[in-house]
């Protein structure tokens, strides 16, 4: 009998169900967009009742094409894991599973002002604790604003009739029977987004929670991202699986493409692109903008550590010319339009959307397109949206190599924009290393189905992963340096136009 493992990744624009097979290889899979909903300039929300309908759904879909092609049946599966768009915050009612308000997304910066307060001109308050600036990114403002602005709120919390959830605690409670029974539970990698764990005890920490307003009994239960949490208790679909892993989405990317040991980094190229490179038990401090963060622990093994570099806007800026300009129908769009041009014709687009992550943390940032003559058209526009998205991953990968004193050698990389051969050879060029994308471009499926089979006993250890792990396509660096450095100056000028806006 031939055995798989389901993977849920509920990801910021779609929830996606994968199996993947012994080999770390797709056997089926579904997916499902869900509404972005912008109430004002800076909110994004999402339905968590939508998200979760979606995710039953696809996870039933993804079931009945392998059913159709292959014969897997429920009894194949042997383990459920899940990854999940990180920071992303559900408060629900315990008793009737409905969430008080809709989810705040981790790109949303409604908490500036709280964060601006609990900072009180330090930002950084909380780093040594937390491994995280005071920044709207994170989870433990947004509850705070919920708990603030939804009426009577925060003495419900404080009567324990609220659960706080990331999206993978709300997942698992409701994939484990809801309100009758459902686990209250969150991994490691998630609850080191919260800015209310305490990176070395890995527990939440009772002086943020007091500090944030944030009352303890709200919080799930902090596990490891690799244990067997509990059996699927849903009517029809995967009951009685157990549900074993837990990873946020790019730690589960870096699980999923293998970056075991010390010094290895990979880039997930998606709605926002996040560099994560493994410290190993080393919580090791940025000086460059840079986080610290979980990166997995396996069961009752040591955590293992990360350095994270976070860009809130890459491929979303493609989204923004299909939809806000029209400038192209579809995302793969861009890449025809941008080799219509030789080179950017001296334009750069700094997408501030959301102010400025990694390695800049500005708020007051907002975007901005310089270097305009009446030369530039719509095929120059396309090539500077694509190069910001390398410019932004050079800036991070030039904070990393500060930080760690040694300069990365290659980077691996995954997510929806690797297909886009123009941006990586552009992004080989401004590194000046090797850029190397795998078979399986899913990691972050394949991250959290690693967690979840290794707790079950279904990949023996990390070794399995590793021997999993295969090249697709390299591209190696091609530019002259005096030419990158020049384009790399410029957009470091563009950069600091966005500052002070706000
Ligand atoms: P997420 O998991 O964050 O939702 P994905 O990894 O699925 O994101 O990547 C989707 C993103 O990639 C979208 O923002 C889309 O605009 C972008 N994208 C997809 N295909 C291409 C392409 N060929 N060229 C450039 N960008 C692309």
């Amino acid at each position: 009998m031939t055995e798989y493992v389901a993977a849920i990744d509920q990801g910021t624009t779609s929830t996606r169900c994968i199996l993947f097979n012994h080999a770390g290889r797709v056997v089926s899979s579904a997916c499902q967009e869900h509404r972005q909903i912008l109430p004002r300039a800076g909110w994004v929300e999402h339905s968590a009742q939508e998200i979760w309908s979606n995710t039953l759904e696809v996870v039933a879909a993804a079931l009945a094409k392998a059913a159709a092609h292959n014969e897997v049946t429920t009894s194949d599966i042997v383990a459920v894991g899940i990854s999940n768009q990180r920071e992303t915050t559900v408060v629900w009612d315990r008793a009737t599973g409905e969430p008080i308000y809709h989810a705040i997304v981790w790109q949303d910066t409604r908490t500036d002002a709280i964060c601006r307060q609990l900072a009180g001109g330090d930002a950084n308050r909380y780093a040594d604790r937390t491994g995280l600036p005071l920044a709207t990114y994170f989870a433990g403002p947004k509850i705070r604003w919920i708990l603030d602005n939804v009426d009577g709120a925060m003495a419900r919390a404080r009567r324990g009739e609220l659960a706080f959830g990331t999206i993978d605690s709300w997942v698992l409670w409701n994939a484990t029977g809801g309100p009758d029974g459902g686990l209250h539970v969150t991994d490691v990698t998630n609850a080191s987004r919260t800015l209310l764990m305490d990176l070395a005890t890995l527990s939440w920490d009772e002086d943020l929670c007091a500090e944030i307003g944030i009352p303890m009994r709200i919080l799930p239960k902090i596990r490891s991202s690799s244990e067997v949490y509990g059996p699927m208790r849903t009517r029809g679909v995967l009951p009685g699986v157990p549900i074993a892993g837990i990873l946020g989405d790019q730690q589960a990317a870096t699980f999923g493409q293998a970056c075991l040991e010390i010094g290895e980094a990979k880039n997930t190229y998606g709605t926002g692109n996040f560099v994560l490179l493994n410290t190993g038990a080393k919580r090791q401090r940025s000086e460059h903008g840079l986080l610290t963060t979980v990166c997995y622990q396996l069961g009752s093994a040591d955590p293992v550590y990360a350095l994270e570099g976070s860009i809130a806007v890459t491929g979303s800026l493609v989204q923004w010319l299909r939809d806000n300009l029209g400038i192209i129908s579809s995302a793969p769009e861009i890449e025809a339009l941008a080799v219509s041009v030789p080179d950017n014709g001296g334009a750069y687009f700094v997408p501030a959307f959301s102010g400025l992550f990694a390695p800049y943390w500005r708020a007051d940032a907002r975007g901005a397109i310089v270097g305009l003559t009446r030369f530039v058209n719509r095929g120059h526009l396309a090539r500077a949206v694509l190069e910001a998205t390398a410019f932004q991953t050079r800036e991070v990968i030039d904070a990393m190599n500060a930080d760690a004193g040694v300069a990365l050698t290659s980077l691996k990389v995954d997510g929806g924009m690797v297909a886009n051969e123009l941006l990586m050879q552009f992004q080989a060029d401004l590194l000046g290393v090797p850029v190397i994308r795998p078979v399986v471009s899913e990691t972050t499926a394949l991250g959290a189905a690693y967690a979840a089979g290794l707790a079950v006993g279904f990949w023996s250890d990390t070794e399995d992963l590793r021997a999993n792990w295969a090249k697709d396509k390299q591209w190696d660096p091609a530019m002259a340096d005096d030419e990158r450095e020049r384009l790399y100056a410029q957009w470091r000028k563009a950069v600091t136009r966005t500052f002070d806006w706000a």
